[in-house]
């Protein structure tokens, strides 16, 4: 995935309607065409199935790209590439992957529906139910805050089928948005990232066929936890390209605005604020693509992967706060982009595990080394 391309389209193609998109909470159907048309929604799927066949890293590249433009736009490609795409090259069989995958990586958008109102960081307490009728499984719960839900048409939904066997009965189920008895609820009204779509996801008997269980039957938990020991990894890229997005808007502010006959730029206290920023999102990088450098080698990045989420979300809300204030009052203002950034930034210490779940991680694998 070619760095330079990315850039060109989020350029050209989401920067001219990021503002609008915000307000309206709503993602363009021509944006979403042009991620498909580019390549970003199948980075890592073979061009057997229609994708780019690219690395791990190129997706990471391309969501830090993104996200340095619109955080909103980047989780849209993140979701698709680092966590459905990857479970069906992960786990999906040749009859899945033909007919889902080469969907995913061409048209068809997915989401991953995991947590519920009841069981977020907590989340393999989940209550949907799945019960076995013949060869189907009949699906009744509800799944919250699913990115992307808005536009999917393949849904891999995580249900207990035995609920008895505690969080071994959670099993990964794809179900197709035309299935009967799936439906969407409200779309939640958000503080930032406005222009990805979060639903609920409402599953009333939902008739599944056992071929569309993902990997084995009871592997659901482990499907989850992997993919999201990775996900995590993704998720620091956007924070480092939205962290970079907002110094690229308000540094050049600084260039030009004058006070006391003075350039912004040139008050010292203003220097030292823009280069300890600076250097965050370059720590922020490095540590993102040490993890990402890891996960392609095949080596473990548990703990990597937490601390660079932990790591850039927690640098993002800093760096995006200070480049708004940079600007003063206009920098609280619609008519510059930073306060965006600022407001997307907070979901990167919410979603795929909390900054206090990372720091869980993080001190498990801590207290293994000694
Ligand atoms: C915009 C958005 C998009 C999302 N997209 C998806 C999606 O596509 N798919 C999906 O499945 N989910 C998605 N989520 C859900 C997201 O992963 C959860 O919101 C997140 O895991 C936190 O769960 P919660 O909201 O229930 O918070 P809670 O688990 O209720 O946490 C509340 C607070 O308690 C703290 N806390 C909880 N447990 C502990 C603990 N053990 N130790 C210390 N502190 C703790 C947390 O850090 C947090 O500060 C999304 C959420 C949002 C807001």
């Amino acid at each position: 995935m070619r760095k330079t391309k990315v850039q060109r389209f989020s350029r050209e193609k989401i920067a001219p309607r990021v503002a609008e998109m915000d307000r309206n909470s709503h993602l363009d159907k021509d944006i979403i065409k042009g991620l498909f048309d580019q390549g970003f929604m199948g980075v890592e799927v073979s061009s057997e199935y229609g994708g780019t066949g690219s690395s791990f890293f190129g997706s990471c590249l391309a969501i830090e790209e993104i996200a340095r433009v619109d955080p909103a736009v980047a989780v849209m490609v993140d979701v698709q590439n680092t966590l459905v795409e990857t479970i069906f090259m992960q786990y999906g069989n040749k009859e899945q992957n033909e007919k889902y995958l080469s969907q995913l990586a061409t048209k068809s958008v997915g989401c991953f529906c995991l947590s519920e109102f009841g069981s977020g960081s907590d989340a393999f307490a989940l209550q949907t139910r799945a019960v076995a009728d013949g060869d189907h499984f009949v699906l009744n719960g509800t799944k919250a805050w699913i990115s992307n839900s808005e536009h999917a048409d393949i849904f891999l939904v995580f249900a207990n089928a035995s609920p008895e066997k505690g969080y071994k009965g959670i099993t990964c189920f794809i179900v197709e948005r035309n299935m009967p008895g799936l439906s969407l609820g409200k779309k939640e009204d958000k503080l930032g990232i406005r222009a990805s779509s979060t639903c609920p996801v409402i599953l009333e008997n939902v008739r599944v066929p056992e071929s569309n269980i993902m990997g084995k039957f009871g592997e659901g938990y482990k499907i989850a936890i992997g993919i999201l020991n990775e996900g995590r990894i993704s998720i620091a890229s956007q924070m480092v390209g939205l962290a970079q997005g907002a110094l690229d808007a308000a540094i050049p502010y600084t260039m030009e605005r004058k006070q006391f006959n003075q350039r912004i730029f040139d008050f010292q206290g203003v220097q030292h604020q823009i280069a300890e920023m600076s250097t965050m999102v370059a720590a922020a990088r490095a540590i993102t693509y040490d993890a990402a450098r890891l996960k392609v080698a095949g080596k473990p990045v548990v703990k990597e992967g937490a601390m660079a989420k932990y790591f850039a979300s927690e640098m993002a809300q800093k760096v995006s706060s200070k480049a708004l204030e940079w600007l003063g009052g206009v920098g609280f203002t619609k008519d510059f982009p930073v306060e965006k950034f600022y407001r997307d930034a907070k979901i990167g210490v919410i979603y795929e595990g909390s900054s206090n779940i990372q720091l869980n991680t993080i001190a498990k694998y801590v207290a293994m080394e000694y």
